[in-house]
C-alpha cells in the first residue's frame, strides 16, 4: 500500500508530491504526459509562492540568482498601475519563469525525495472503502490498481479525480441579488448604501459580470480523496494569480496530510485544509473578475452609461460618475469613452 497517490504532475501536484517528501512520505505521482508538460501558460509567479520557492530552496535555480527574491513596486490591476511603496507593508514578490520551467525544476526536486513520477501513466477510476482508495491506473504496459491511504487530483480544470469523487464545480451563475449588490457596495465603500429602481414602475435589471469560467470545487475534499490547485478552482489568468494560489494550496495540505499519515495528529486536522484555502480561492476569482470588467466593459455597462447620461445630474449615480462620459447624444459610449471615464483624475 502507498500512503498518496497525486493525479497530476503539473506544478501544483509535484509541489505536494515535494512536500510530502521532505516530511517522509512517499507519494506515486501520475500522468498521462510522456514527460514534463510543456505547454507555455504562466510567464510568472507572483506573491507569496515566490517566498515558498525561495524557502524550499528553488528561487535560486528558478531565477538564476543568488539573491534572495525581490519584492515588487509596481503590480497592475486591470490597466491600472498599483504603486505598491505606498502601501506601509507590500509583500508582492515576483519570480519570472515559464511553466514548462517550474514544472521541470519541481520535478527533478520531488525525485531528490525519492517521489516516484509515472509519466505516461493515468488514473482512469478508483473505488474508496473505508481504509483507503483503490486508484485504477492505465500505464503503458497496461492496466494495474494501487492501493493508497489517500488520492490527491492535481489534475487540472478539467480534472477526472474531481468527477469521479462526484464533486460538483460550480460557477458563479445564479442571479443576482439586491441584497447581494448592497452588502457589496459595504463591502466597498465601508457604508451602507441602498438601492432602488431608477422609476418605480421600472423593475430591477441586475446582472452579474461572470467573467471568464470562474469556479470553486463544492468541497475540497470528499473521504480519502482531496483536490489542489485548478482541480480545486479555475479563473481567468488576469493577473497571473494562479499559481501563487495553488502552490499555497500544495504547501497548506502537505504537512497536513504527511502529519496525519504519520499518525502525529488525527484525520480531522484534513479539514483546516479547506477551511483556510477556500477563502483565498473566492478572494482570486473575485479579483480576477474585477480585473476583467475594468479591461473589458460588456454590453450591461456600456447600456447602464447610456442611461445614466441622459438622465438628470442629481439622478445620477455617485459612485462612478463625476465626469459624464463623451460621446455623441443618441449613440452609446465608446469604449474610448469608458476608458477615460476609468483614468484617475490628477492623470
Ligand atoms: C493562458 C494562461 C496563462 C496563464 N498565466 C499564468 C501566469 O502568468 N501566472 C500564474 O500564476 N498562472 C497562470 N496561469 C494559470 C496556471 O497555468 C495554472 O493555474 C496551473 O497550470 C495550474 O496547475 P495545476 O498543477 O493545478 O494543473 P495543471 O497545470 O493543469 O496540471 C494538471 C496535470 O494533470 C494531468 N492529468 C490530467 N488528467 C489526469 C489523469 N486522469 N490522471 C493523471 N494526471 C492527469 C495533466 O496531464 C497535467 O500535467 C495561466 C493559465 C493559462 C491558461
Amino acid at each position: 500500500m502507498v500512503d498518496v497517490v497525486i493525479a497530476g504532475a503539473g506544478p501544483n501536484g509535484l509541489m505536494l508530491a515535494g512536500e510530502l517528501g521532505l516530511a517522509g512520505i512517499r507519494p506515486v505521482v501520475l500522468d498521462p504526459m510522456p514527460g514534463p508538460d510543456v505547454e507555455r501558460r504562466a510567464n510568472g509567479i507572483i506573491g507569496q509562492g515566490v517566498r515558498i520557492l525561495d524557502h524550499r530552496g528553488l528561487y535560486g535555480t528558478l531565477a538564476g540568482t543568488t539573491e534572495p527574491p525581490r519584492l515588487n513596486p509596481r503590480a497592475m490591476f486591470a490597466a491600472f498601475p498599483l504603486e505598491l511603496t505606498l502601501v506601509p507593508d507590500p509583500q508582492v514578490f515576483l519570480l519570472p519563469v515559464q511553466q514548462p520551467r517550474l514544472v521541470r525544476v519541481l520535478a527533478d526536486w520531488a525525485r531528490d525525495y525519492d517521489v516516484d513520477i509515472r509519466w505516461g501513466h493515468v488514473l482512469t477510476g478508483f473505488d474508496e472503502h473505508p481504509d483507503g482508495v483503490t486508484v485504477h491506473v492505465t500505464g503503458p504496459d497496461g492496466r494495474y490498481d494501487l492501493s493508497a491511504e489517500y488520492l490527491v487530483g492535481a489534475d487540472g480544470g478539467a480534472s477526472v479525480t474531481r468527477k469521479l469523487a462526484g464533486i460538483d464545480f460550480p460557477g458563479n451563475d445564479q442571479p443576482m441579488s439586491l441584497a447581494e449588490l448592497e452588502a457589496s457596495a459595504k463591502r466597498v465603500l465601508g457604508a451602507d448604501v441602498q438601492f432602488r429602481p431608477a422609476h418605480p414602475d421600472t423593475p430591477l435589471d441586475l446582472r452579474r459580470f461572470s467573467g471568464i469560467n470562474s469556479r470553486i470545487a463544492s468541497r475540497y475534499q470528499l473521504g480519502r480523496v482531496i483536490l489542489v490547485g485548478d482541480a480545486a478552482h479555475v479563473h481567468s489568468p488576469m493577473g497571473g494569480p494562479g499559481l501563487n494560489l495553488g502552490l499555497q494550496d500544495a504547501v497548506n495540505l502537505g504537512w497536513k496530510l504527511a502529519a496525519v499519515l504519520h499518525g502525529r495528529v488525527e484525520a480531522s486536522l484534513l479539514a483546516t485544509y479547506e477551511a483556510e484555502r477556500r477563502p483565498a480561492a473566492e478572494r482570486v476569482i473575485m479579483h480576477s473578475r474585477a480585473q476583467l470588467a475594468l479591461v473589458r466593459p460588456g454590453p450591461e455597462v456600456l447600456r447602464a452609461g447610456h442611461r445614466s447620461e441622459h438622465r438628470p445630474p442629481a439622478e445620477r449615480p455617485a459612485v462612478g460618475g463625476g465626469e459624464p462620459l463623451r460621446h455623441r447624444p443618441g449613440r452609446p459610449p465608446t469604449r474610448r469613452a469608458l476608458g477615460a471615464r476609468l483614468r484617475c483624475p490628477d492623470r
